[in-house]
């Protein structure tokens, strides 16, 4: 490797979010889970089945809005695209249908989470340890680089299972 090569590649590393790339990942592992053997995967706002390659990964609560809750399987849904962009993100069936979905305790769960990182004390009251915790978590690159190795391997683990079972 010459001298030049090597500071690019330093270059280019400076420039990658480790926060996005893992999200990234994350959206891909979220989308793959919950596609069924068809690789379809239901609109979590509308009830559309789309292949999962054509499907968004959409979140309850957004990552600019609360980073307690950016991981959460719970918060992050396959969506259509005609929800995300048309009717920028469905918000109300979002909720209502995930609701139905999960009950309304682990939707009331990652909006206190949010609340609770806010400062909102009554929230955070109701959370448990473990919650609590990541509602008052800071985190820094290395915890980003450590979140998206890890959905990478469940991500590659999960469709080598996939890959099995349909032999
Ligand atoms: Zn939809």
């Amino acid at each position: 490797m010459t001298v030049s090569t090597f500071i690019s590649r330093l270059a280019i590393r400076r420039e990658a979010d480790p926060r996005e790339d893992a999200i990234r990942v994350f959206q891909r592992y979220r989308k793959h889970i919950e596609s069924d053997r068809n690789n379809l995967v239901e609109c979590v706002s509308c009830g559309r089945i789309i292949h999962e390659r054509n499907a968004e990964a959409g979140y309850y609560i957004s990552p600019e809005e609360s980073r307690s809750v950016e991981f959460e399987n719970d918060n992050m849904w396959p969506q259509c695209p005609y929800c995300v962009s048309t009717l920028s993100g469905n918000r109300h069936e979002f909720r209502k249908r995930l609701i139905s979905k999960l009950g309304i305790d682990r939707v009331l769960r990652l909006e206190r989470m949010r609340d609770a990182e806010k400062g909102n004390k009554a929230a955070f009251m109701t959370l448990s340890k473990e919650d609590r915790l990541k509602a008052l978590s800071t985190h820094n690159a290395s915890y980003y680089e450590y979140k998206r190795r890890e959905y990478d391997a469940m991500l590659r683990l999960s469709s080598k299972v996939d890959r099995a079972s349909s032999i």
